[in-house]
């Protein structure tokens, strides 16, 4: 049995040496370390590999036909030597170039990559889930083997055109060029003796299985049996989506799911669907239970790999969701798109458009129903994703009413901070009289739960959403309510307690009668600081706060803006009193003069740091606060 049934390779000329990009560097010495429990992925990603060549040599040989001349069953062959201790994952694809593979296996190209190395900690534990999300690919065959041999052919390249890479991860490879009959890549893994395990046939049929039952292409490895030199197919070679409903397993699902979204963790949920009729399609959607590093990156890879009548045509086809659904990954295979469709041509085709239109629904019916059927898988959803999917109530009006009932906020309802309740459960818990759904944003929950706009509301027992997410405000600002009942910022404007505020409309009327003069003397203090000084309703605790009006921008939107350069407009607020709290009594008491006003600042000031967390000058307000402490100290 020779080392690569595939190639021996006559001597190589033209050797050179070269060094890994930094970042492959660190992935590798990363990866080997922190990877070692779950180190049998590399069968896996050389699979995916092997498969994802057989894909894009299917593809271009649609226009170049010639491409598959004399070789054109696409297959993948898996085969071992136990006496060299060597591991040979082969396939006849689109193979490489001698500068496609330095290019391809000594470097890192996906965007977002530099940011991604900055996060790591240097904590294994939490760098290798980490590394679990950024996809290790090729370079996971090092985890177990120590040295790495790639020899490749790039179709269409005569075979003297071949190419050996090889590497012992030390940092550098070698590339030299090779005679090699054979199309396409082999890899050679010499595998550690720790790893040798993989060179078993038991453990490799069992592994090779489970890796590639959802692989469209015939994985082919040698009959069982000393020195057998047949080859039978291991796996069922039809794609996972192309097989009924019915005739896949669970854990087929997930193996997929893990083929195309590069992630170690199990999806939380999956849609498979074939259409039929006018329009032909088949989908497999599904919802990952972790968000991939580069979740907020705006240049991230996303989208569908995008098959017509099997073929692979491209990976990360973006038109098929909206941006809000940027999580979902899966497989669309259409029967009617044309084999040479472009990126161009799927942005303006109306097919699919209806497409769009019809896989975004699927997705909100799946979260639907994993938010009914699994409370605690939606919440690892929500945590993970949640902030995107709110993006949807501003980006996809028309399916407003459907994204509404997914959302989950935190709740004074509960004690912990966790976004538990749904519109929906607010609504049933709504008091006799109650018409409007409470909220309130502020920097965290803790902010919002402790919010002085919320005091009255509190102590009537009306339950308040509380929202700390840096969208939230735009996105309440695009709601208009819920099942017929408004959403009611409770910074914002009046209360509008409606029935429920009986007393204090009276008590109000009292104290303003009594309070005129006072309301009167605070304006005057606080000047143009303010628009108007009035009662309020809203507070039991509190001194003060500051309303704003309903269409004014709100701290977390002044502050996205500043933080995008544009000097945010400031809408003038409301100061309201309370005029049972002492402090307030104890200025009404004061005469006029330069304590009066000093107090009058001091309570704004507060009222400012309540809605906003800053104040216009915090010095000032500092030093207003010590003369006063001081005064009481004497
Ligand atoms: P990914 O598959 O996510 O692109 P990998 O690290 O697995 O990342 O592979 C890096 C690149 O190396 C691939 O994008 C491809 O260009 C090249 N490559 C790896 N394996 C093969 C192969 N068997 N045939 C052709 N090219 C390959
Ligand atoms: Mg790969």
């Amino acid at each position: 049995m020779t080392t690569t049934t595939t190639t021996e390779p006559s001597a190589g000329h033209n050797a050179a040496k070269h060094g890994f990009q930094a970042e492959v560097r660190e992935l590798l010495r990363l990866m080997i370390h922190s990877l070692y429990s779950h180190r049998e992925i590399f069968l896996r990603e050389l699979i995916s590999n092997a498969s994802d060549a057989n894909d894009k040599l299917r593809f271009v040989a649609l226009a170049e036909p010639g491409l598959l001349a004399g070789d054109a069953d696409l297959r993948i062959w898996v085969d071992y030597d136990k006496s060299a201790g060597t591991l040979t994952v082969r396939d006849n694809g689109i193979g490489m170039t001698r500068d496609e593979a330095i290019a391809h296996l000594g470097t890192i190209a996906r965007s977002g990559t530099a940011d991604f190395f900055k996060r790591l900690t240097g904590d294994q534990q939490k760098d290798s889930a980490l590394i679990g999300q950024f996809g290790v690919g090729f370079y996971s065959a090092f985890i177990v083997a120590d040295e790495v041999e790639v020899f490749s052919r790039k179709a269409g390249e005569p075979p003297t055109a071949g190419v050996r890479w090889a590497s012992r991860a030390d940092g550098e490879f070698t590339v030299e060029d090779v005679a090699r009959e054979e199309r396409g890549t082999a890899v050679v893994l010499h595998l550690k003796e720790e790893a040798k395990e993989f060179a078993d046939p038991w453990r490799l049929r069992s592994l090779v299985t489970r890796y590639s039952d959802h692989i469209g292409f015939p994985v082919l490895m040698k009959k069982e049996g000393e020195a057998s030199l047949d080859w039978e197919p291991v796996n069922q070679a039809k794609a996972l989506w192309t097989r009924p409903r019915t005739e896949v397993g669970d854990e087929e699902y997930k193996e997929f799911y893990q083929h195309v979204a590069h992630d170690f963790a199990e999806p939380l949920a999956w849609s498979h669907n074939r259409v039929e009729g006018k329009r032909e399609y088949t989908s497999l959607l599904y919802v990952p239970s972790r968000a991939p590093f580069d979740l907020w990156q705006r240049d991230a890879a996303r989208g569908l790999k995008l098959y017509v009548r099997r073929v692979f045509i491209m990976d990360d086809a973006e038109q098929f969701l909206p941006l809000y659904l940027r999580f979902v990954r899966g497989v669309v295979d259409s029967s009617d798109l044309p084999l040479n469709v472009s990126r161009e041509l799927l942005q303006r085709d109306s097919e699919v458009e209806a497409m769009r239109s019809a896989l975004t629904r699927r997705v909100l019916d799946m979260l639907a129903k994993l938010a009914k059927d699994d409370a605690d898988k939606y919440a690892t959803f929500w945590k993970e994703f949640g902030s995107v999917v709110k993006e949807g109530i501003a980006e996809d009006a028309a399916n407003r009413d459907r994204i509404l009932p997914l959302l989950r906020f935190a709740s004074t309802h509960d004690e912990s901070n966790e976004p538990k309740t749904a519109l929906a459960d607010y609504v049933a818990r709504m008091k006799d009289g109650q018409s409007k759904i409470y909220y309130v944003i502020a920097e965290t929950v803790d902010a919002a739960r402790g919010s002085p706009y919320i005091e009255r509301l509190r102590e009537r027992g009306v339950e308040v959403l509380l929202m700390a997410d840096r969208v939230d405000e735009w996105v309440m600002g695009q709601v208009r309510e819920f099942e017929g009942k408004s959403f009611k910022d409770a910074a914002r404007g009046d209360l509008e307690l409606g029935a429920l505020a009986g007393v204090e409309e009276a008590e109000k009327d009292k104290a303003l009668k009594e309070s005129k003069g006072l309301l009167k003397r605070v304006k005057d203090a606080l000047g143009d600081r303010v628009s108007e000084v009035r009662i309020s309703t809203r507070l039991t605790d509190s001194p003060a706060c500051l309303v704003l009006a309903e269409h004014d921008l709100g701290a977390q939107m002044r502050r996205i803006l500043a933080a995008s350069g544009q000097a945010p407009p400031q809408g003038k607020p409301v100061l309201e009193l309370n005029v049972g709290h002492a402090l307030v009594q104890r200025l009404d008491a004061t005469a006029a003069g330069p304590d009066f006003d000093e107090l009058a600042l001091l309570l704004h000031d507060q009222a400012r740091l309540a809605e906003s967390g800053s104040v216009a000058n915090p010095g000032d307000f500092v030093r207003r606060l010590n003369r006063l402490l001081a005064q009481l100290m004497r």
